[in-house]
């Protein structure tokens, strides 16, 4: 169970990075000064994922000379999205705002977007950077299609589930489940763990000022492989039989059709005395047999699938937001 913290500040602001040793400074003071002008009590998180260069360094050095500056520094190159986790794990705001520390984001937007969040009630608040400034045929058209598709698999009508820029109620970043590299899926992850408000807001993109994009371009691979994963989860994970069943039923009616048509014919031409080949010489008993098989194959993937929910014993996979008593203190 999670413990109630008694050193409730208003915001944390997380901020993955790697490598980015030019712009931690300029981000550190433009941000300070933003969020003190509104008054806020606040911490700053950055998470070095496994920094190369002097970035490090000057995380230290500004923790050293401001106790409100916190950071974290992986041995090695973990990926965003378990940067994310652990500032989500670490942040002790009762508002959480993540961004990018390549000051594409604007600190300027945050007091908005925590409004949204504590006057509005939104779950979540996800930036969308309307006019983007980054390349177009490497990052723009490929962030137009992924949204598109995101779109059509999610539901949520977001323009831009990637932005890195985005503000949370606490409760939900201490709940949904960052692993891989589903950063890119964060509203999509906050939705199935039932919080659906939702929000989006235009925001002003700037183009990176120092130093380079820290992704590839096998970025959209794996992101269109997540999205059939997540498709995959959202629809079948719980009653993988109706996938893979219905799939193999599907097979290996087709395939015992044919095969049965096949015999028919061979039947038929022995009886009449035509003259005819042996079945084994004709393609199609091959095509006929393999629909056949893989029908089996699949259809003992849904029967296994649906085993392995049965003999699953964490159980409990469920989150109870609210209760009329005080929950009683169990031994965990
Ligand atoms: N980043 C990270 N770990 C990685 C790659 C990137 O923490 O393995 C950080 C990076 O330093 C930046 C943010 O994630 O603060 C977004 O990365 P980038 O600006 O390179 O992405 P783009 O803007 O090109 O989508
Ligand atoms: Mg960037």
């Amino acid at each position: 169970m999670e413990k109630r913290d008694t050193r409730g500040i208003d915001l944390s602001v997380v901020i993955p990075l790697l490598n980015e040793e030019e712009s931690l400074e300029e981000l550190y003071r433009w941000l300070v000064s933003v969020l003190e002008k509104e008054g806020y009590t606040f911490e700053i998180l950055f998470i070095d994922d496994g920094s190369t260069d002097g970035s490090w360094e000057i995380i230290r050095r500004l923790a050293e000379g401001d106790p409100r500056v916190r950071g974290f520094r992986f041995r090695r190159n973990y990926g965003k999205s378990q940067a994310l986790h652990l500032g989500f794990k670490e942040a002790r705001g009762e508002t959480v705002i993540t961004m990018d520390a390549d000051l594409q984001d604007n600190p300027e937007e945050i007091p908005a977007l925590v409004r949204m969040i504590r006057e509005q009630g939104y779950d979540l608040v996800s930036c969308w950077k309307k006019v983007r400034r980054d390349p177009v045929l490497t990052k723009n058209l490929p962030s137009k299609i992924f949204n598109w598709a995101a779109r059509r698999v999610s539901g949520i009508s977001l323009h831009d589930f990637n932005c890195g820029l985005k503000a949370y109620r606490r409760e939900v970043v201490k709940k949904i489940p960052m692993y891989g590299e589903m950063h890119r899926f964060i509203p999509f992850l906050a939705i199935q763990a039932g919080f659906d408000k939702i929000g989006e807001k235009p925001v002003k993109h700037m183009p990176r000022k120092y130093g380079r994009s820290k992704f590839g371009s096998d970025r959209f691979i794996k992101g269109v492989l997540d999205m059939i994963t997540l498709w995959f989860l959202l629809r079948f994970s719980k009653r993988p039989m109706y996938l893979f069943g219905g799939l193999g039923l599907i097979m290996f009616l087709i395939g015992f059709l044919a095969i049965a048509v096949i015999l028919g014919i061979k039947a038929y031409k022995l009886y009449r005395g035509i003259p005819t080949h042996l079945v084994t010489d004709r393609p199609w008993f091959y095509i006929a047999l393999t629909a056949l098989l893989a029908g089996i194959q699949f259809f003992l993937a849904g029967f296994l699938g649906e085993l392995i929910l049965q003999t699953d014993k964490r159980g409990g996979d469920y989150d109870v937001a609210e209760q009329t008593h005080p929950p009683s203190d169990q031994p965990d």
